[in-house]
Order: structure tokens, then C-alpha cells, then sequence
């Protein structure tokens, strides 16, 4: 998966434009960030999930939208599917990247939920998987 997205990457301007927007080095910091797997009850409604920190550990949710089970949909991708899963990995990248307008969604309550869709949206904007 690290792979694929670092591909993508390679070979979409704007999105690598706009992941880097803030000033940081997003391929640099995809092929070095720890993305670890998080146990989580199937149905999840948490695809991933990071402190922010860049180079810390970004955590997909075994049981969120990025595997299948977990159900539903991330960005209008159904979940499992490769729209899905990149788009749970550059959200989460995002965050650490210090992007302009990619707001903290931390927090488990509507807000935070409504803060995470828009950050989502806005990365959909830049990066068309
Ligand atoms: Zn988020």
C-alpha cells in the first residue's frame, strides 16, 4: 500500500503540490512514517488515525473503512476498495503535513465528525484517486 500511494504521488502533481502546501515533504514523510495496524471492533465508523506529529505513527483501524468489514463508505469510496484505502492514508498524512485549511479533527463527537468529512473533502479536491 505504501508503495501504491507513493506512486500516486509520484505522478499527480497537484496533490504532491498541495500535500506540500504547508511545507513539509510528503514523499519523504510517506516513505519513512510507521503506519500501523489498529484493532478495532468491526463497523468502526474510524478509518485511521494519527496525533499529528509528523513522522508519527499513522494507525488504520482493523475494523473501519479500510478493510472491507469494516463497512460503508470513506469519501464516497466503499470500503476496502483502493479509493478507500488512499483515502484514509493521505487524510491521516495530511494531518501531519501542517496543510493550510486541513483543520485538527480530534474528537469523537458530530463536530469533530463534520471537521473530519470537510478535511476529507478538501483533500478530495487535490487528490483525485
Ligand atoms: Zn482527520
Amino acid at each position: 500500500m505504501r508503495g501504491q500511494a507513493l506512486d500516486f504521488l509520484d505522478s499527480n502533481k497537484e496533490c504532491s503540490d498541495w500535500l506540500n502546501s504547508g511545507g513539509g515533504n510528503a514523499h519523504q514523510l510517506l516513505s519513512d512514517v510507521p503506519i500501523l495496524l489498529q484493532p478495532t471492533s468491526d463497523g468502526s465508523s474510524v478509518g485511521g488515525s494519527t496525533s499529528g506529529k509528523p513522522g508519527s505513527p499513522i494507525f488504520v483501524a482493523s475494523g473501519g473503512g479500510f478493510y472491507a468489514a469494516g463497512g460503508g463508505s470513506v469519501g464516497g469510496f466503499a470500503a476496502g476498495t483502493y479509493g478507500a484505502r488512499m483515502t484514509i492514508l493521505f487524510h491521516e498524512l495530511s494531518h501531519q503535513l501542517n496543510i493550510p485549511g486541513f483543520v485538527n479533527d480530534g474528537g469523537l463527537d458530530t463536530a469533530a465528525a463534520n471537521r473530519s468529512l470537510a478535511n476529507t473533502q478538501l483533500l478530495l479536491q487535490h487528490c483525485i484517486f
